[in-house]
């Protein structure tokens, strides 16, 4: 698609106030492919405006007209798919493959899921002598990262839709063009004009703009812990609901009982993935102690089959990373942990063999990571596997839980009941059980610092309701 030069502001395209550009860059060819324009506090105001005015309306709207809109809304994705793939292959540098799987195919089945929950929902119930009624919670902020970019919008939108919210959307700044494509697929399934707005710019402009408006009823944060303490304590001020999905440095527990092939194999692609910028990536691998060699030599032999290389290429697993910055932290870790101490096992830092140009690192798997190193605490958000070892299942429970994040983890072990007991007792929002699939349905979201309530499913649609009970 051809970048817009505007905002999408209550139904169109309009110019933006200022002239400050952002110009959005290859990753793996470090070209710049475009540009959009960077917003300012003007622009967030009038989209704001925009949006309020469409609150009553929208959410006066039944909700089997919403439903039927956010159908739609599908459809214009599904019948977009490659192009979602290709522009999200330009601008994060996922390998193509995965861009049409997840990037493409996951906003497709969430935005569905959210046509379903939306003509199902029982918006009114009765309690007693109460109609209780689930109302929507007004005007939404939304602020999403780069990392899954439709889908991190997908998943504020179609609820927010679904619910009878207005919003208003701050896509992150490497990651602009599919948030503009996604502009053009609201228009396309004939959502009423200002329900949805989109205004591209920097987080510390725009995103702080969007984030301190008095004018809105609800702010919803994905991205780093730092910026959502940031948004959270604002909002707490300002009395204002807040919704914020963050960081996660999530275990996968290795049970002596599993089939230990499987678990490090699954583990090892999920840390590869989307080169490991996963907020939920599993980047701690906990294996017992009699059969840690063998996991590391595993996972050193699986790792090999992640050759970095062309994201445009369908052969290719592995791509580059965002941009510079991200490399240059990425990098920063694995010297890091070579300084503390660990084991490498694989990878190592600098630069791969193989691609001229691109923001690559070297895919990496420590050994003999300590539960304290800083490579076993921070989130890295690369293609980084800690190995560590543990001594007993209590041992394991509380590395497992030893960190401040608690978003996500696995669990291996011979049998089901095994493993729900040990999941059971982790500090993390979700648990894949010996392989679980995704489930688009399934609330997801923290405990502890990887934030506040939850997306997806009917736990996501909740967030953008609020409560009303008459007395009868
Ligand atoms: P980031 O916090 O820097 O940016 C996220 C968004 O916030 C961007 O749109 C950015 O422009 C905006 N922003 C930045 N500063 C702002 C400010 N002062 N006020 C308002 N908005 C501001 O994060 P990032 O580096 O882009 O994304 C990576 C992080 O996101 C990782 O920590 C990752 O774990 C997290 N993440 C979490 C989830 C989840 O669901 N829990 C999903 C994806 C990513």
């Amino acid at each position: 698609m051809q970048p817009h030069d505007g905002m999408f502001i209550d139904g169109g395209w309009r110019p933006a106030v200022g002239t400050d550009v952002i110009d959005v860059r290859n990753p793996a060819t470090e070209q710049v492919i475009g540009a959009v324009p960077a917003g300012t506090a003007e622009d967030v105001d009038a989209a704001v405006q925009a949006a309020r005015a469409a609150l009553p309306g929208w959410a006066a709207t039944a909700p089997g007209e919403r439903a039927a809109r956010i159908a739609a809304l599908r459809d214009a994705l599904a019948a977009r798919q490659e192009e979602i793939a290709e522009t999200v292959t330009a601008e994060l540098g996922s390998p193509i493959g995965f861009s049409r799987k997840v990037h493409a195919g996951v906003p497709v089945a969430v935005a569905g899921s959210y046509a379903g929950i939306a003509a199902e929902f029982p918006f009114e119930e009765r309690v007693g002598n109460s109609r209780v009624f689930q109302e929507p919670v007004g005007v939404v902020g939304a602020i999403t990262p780069w990392n899954y970019p439709l889908h991190q919008i997908v998943a504020k939108a179609a609820p927010a839709l679904a619910a009878g919210c207005t919003l208003v959307l701050k896509p992150a700044e490497d990651t602009p063009l599919v948030a503009q494509l996604f502009a053009e697929a609201v228009q396309q399934a004939g959502v009423p004009a200002g329900v949805f707005n989109l205004v591209t710019g920097r987080g510390t402009v725009a995103g702080a703009a969007l984030a301190g408006h008095p004018d809105l009823d609800l702010i919803s944060f994905t991205g780093s812990t730092a910026v959502g303490r940031r948004i959270g304590a604002a909002a707490g001020g300002a009395v204002k609901r807040v919704a914020l999905e963050l960081g996660g440095k999530s275990a996968n527990v290795i049970l002596p009982t599993a089939d230990l092939a499987r678990a490090v194999r699954t583990g090892v692609a999920n840390v590869m993935g989307n080169s490991g910028q996963t907020c939920s990536a599993w980047t701690r691998m906990l294996v017992h102690t009699d059969q840690y060699d063998e996991a590391v030599e595993r996972a050193a032999a699986a790792v090999a089959t992640y050759v970095p290389g062309d994201p445009r290429q369908d052969t290719t697993r592995l791509g580059p990373l965002v941009n510079a910055a991200q490399r240059d932290r990425v990098n920063g870790y694995i010297v890091r942990g070579t300084e503390e101490g660990a084991t490498v096992v694989a990878g190592g830092p600098g630069a791969p063999d193989g691609p001229s140009t691109g923001y690559y690192v070297r895919p990496t798997v420590f050994a003999e990571v300590g539960p304290d190193m800083t490579i076993a605490q921070e989130e890295i958000f690369g293609p980084v596997l800690s190995l560590l070892r543990y001594q007993d299942t209590e041992d394991a429970l509380r590395i497992a839980n030893g960190t401040v994040y608690g978003l996500a983890g696995a669990v291996w072990a011979g049998s089901e009941e095994e493993a729900v007991a040990f999941a059971r007792r982790m500090e993390t929002g979700q648990v894949d059980i010996n392989g679980g699939r995704f489930n688009p349905l399934a609330p997801f979201g923290g405990y502890k610092q990887s934030g506040v309530g939850r997306e997806l499913g009917s736990h996501g649609l909740a967030e953008f309701l609020q409560t009303k009970s008459l007395q009868l």
